[in-house]
């Protein structure tokens, strides 16, 4: 099932059967895309139609972040908030489980470097078989060396839109796999950059957290979540 914002379609699953309906895409013959969108992700949306698309296509749209949950709280629908670090590592797990193999693409070399080693500590069985740091200038060389790899998942953490694209291109060309869009979650992984405290969390606060402890993503970040909620509610859906 799905719900509708800003002419866009979101899943509106449980995270449990989000989570079994990305992990049940690796079965599928082609190239599956998840996308994990946040408010910030709408307005882009807006403004580019070429984005819009790659959405619209997307085989799977989760709501990440609290704005879209509450922006379609205020339209009376009720989804479970996805977030986009979370939804990944279970899905992580799940392939550790099943013993599907893992790329990852993105972020600064020692990040990443840093996220896969913790990653393989901490989830038992993981077999991350290729990763990549996000800065380089030509896409087909990594299409290449991921095509070579034919994994199972590809994690793919460009920061938005960058990583929709690239995720987007990757259909024509990779053998069948999952993608998942993960922005900044290798960064936290890394053990770079903290997540804001689990009460932050429960209570739907992380963005305050974040806007608060990072002054550059409060200029930012702040003005957009009251405007979005806003921007939702006046919004004609049939549009
Ligand atoms: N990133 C990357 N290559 C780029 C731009 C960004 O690998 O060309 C990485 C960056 O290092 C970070 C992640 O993408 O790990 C998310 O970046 P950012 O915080 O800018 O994106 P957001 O989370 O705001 O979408």
């Amino acid at each position: 099932m799905s719900v509708r914002l800003f002419g866009i379609e979101i899943d509106d699953d449980s995270f449990e059967s989000s989570v079994n309906r990305a992990f049940n895409l690796m079965s599928v013959d082609k190239v599956s895309q998840v996308v994990t969108i946040n408010p910030e992700m709408f307005e882009e949306a807006k403004k580019n139609s070429e984005f819009k698309r790659i959405i619209d296509e997307a085989e799977m749209i989760v709501p990440d972040g609290i704005g879209v949950k509450l922006a379609l709280k205020l339209k009376g629908k009720n989804v479970e908030r996805i977030a986009g670090i979370d939804f990944a590592r279970a899905i992580l797990h799940i392939c550790a489980e099943n013993k599907k193999k893992v790329a990852i693409v993105g972020a600064k070399e020692e990040v990443i470097v840093k996220a896969v080693e913790n990653l393989r500590n901490e989830i038992q069985g993981l077999n991350i078989a290729y990763y990549h740091n996000g800065y380089f200038n030509d896409n087909n060389l990594i299409y290449d060396e991921l095509k070579n790899i034919d994994a199972n998942l590809i994690l793919v953490a460009l920061g938005s839109p960058k990583q929709e694209y690239f995720i987007y291109n990757a259909k024509k060309i990779l053998p069948p796999c999952l993608m998942i869009g993960i922005g900044g979650s290798l960064d936290v992984w890394s053990g770079m950059v903290k997540r804001a405290p689990r009460i932050y969390q429960k209570l739907g606060l992380e963005w305050l957290y974040r806007t608060v402890t990072q002054p550059e993503r409060f200029k930012r970040i702040f003005p957009t979540l009251p405007l979005f909620l806003l921007k939702s509610i006046t919004y004609r859906e049939d549009r």
